[in-house]
């Protein structure tokens, strides 16, 4: 396994492997590796000949009172898992490479990253969307990995992708859960013991969600109105929000569909967890 820092060498080496016809995958990961983002590499070592794997925590995406400054990095460890996913070239940029002092350009979207977790997080799709189209221009990918997980991102990137017009293919990867059903994520580390409990109820209350939309009498408002209840219901668990809506506007649904998608953001203690599931209605 290759590791490299510099966009240039990331661009001559996958040039040379698509020049022998290879097909290119790219997982781009902020680092702190887990099983999660692991899935996304077999995904692509499944799909690709070659894949290349990126690390690096883009204090673009990151508001001033965030924790950028506290971000877990963990890169030995995370070169051992590339390595051990079959991953073939990981790069690992400096914030210098990726930013020069005088850079002007910015990739900004103007609908979807609006809603929701935009809402939330002003600016935060901004640096997702301007870091993810370097990425693309750096590692010219036949396919892009992303996870479920960050539903609305990987809307967004489908989005950005399409109004740029890239050749390339996203592939969305299905959210893994520890065995009690929170789903995983670099920030799961910040929660205290007591947090961890709580923070079931995130996953307590979409799978609960899932079975009121086999009713035929609950609504997309209905489940989201009760998602809301369980939440904040839920001692030191404060949400952001917990809606139900359309799986590619994110609009608000006056009627049953027939799928959905309910996101909820919330804060648990001092760490905010975002978690999601596709509701079936028939
Ligand atoms: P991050 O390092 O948090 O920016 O995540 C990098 C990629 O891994 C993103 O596309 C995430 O959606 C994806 N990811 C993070 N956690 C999970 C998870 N539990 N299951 C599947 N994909 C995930």
């Amino acid at each position: 396994m290759q590791v490299e820092a510099l966009p240039s060498a990331v661009r001559d080496v996958v040039q040379s492997h698509r020049c022998g016809g290879k097909r290119i995958g790219l997982v781009p990961t902020m680092g702190a590796l887990h099983v999660g983002h692991v899935s996304l590499m077999d995904a692509a070592r499944r799909d690709c000949d070659f894949v290349v794997a990126t690390i690096f925590v883009n204090p673009l995406q990151f508001g001033p009172n965030e924790d950028f400054d506290r971000y877990p990095c963990s890169l030995e460890h995370d070169l051992q898992k590339c390595e051990a996913a079959g991953v073939d070239l990981v790069f690992t940029p400096e914030t210098s490479q990726m930013y020069a002092a005088d850079a002007e350009s910015e990739v900004r979207l103007t609908g979807l990253t609006r809603k929701l977790e935009g809402r939330h997080r002003p600016g935060h799709f901004d640096g997702v969307t301007t870091v993810v189209a370097k990425l693309f221009n750096i590692a010219v990918p036949d396919l892009a990995y992303f996870g479920q997980k960050d539903y609305q991102q990987q809307l967004i990137i489908r989005q950005m992708v399409s109004d740029l017009d890239w050749g390339l293919e996203i592939v969305t990867c299905p959210i893994v859960r520890e065995d009690d059903g929170l789903a995983m994520s670099s920030r799961n580390r910040y929660l205290s013991p007591a947090d961890r409990e709580r923070s079931l109820i995130l996953f307590r209350a979409l799978s609960r969600a899932q079975e009121l939309a086999q009713t035929a009498s609950e609504t997309p408002d209905s489940i989201a109105q009760q998602l809301q209840q369980l939440i904040s219901g839920t001692d030191g668990v404060d949400p952001d929000y917990a809606v139900v809506v359309d799986c590619e506007t994110l609009e608000p649904l006056p009627q049953r569909p027939e799928r959905a998608v309910a996101l909820i953001a919330a804060r648990v203690g001092k760490t905010r967890l975002i978690d999601n599931q596709i509701l079936r209605f028939r």
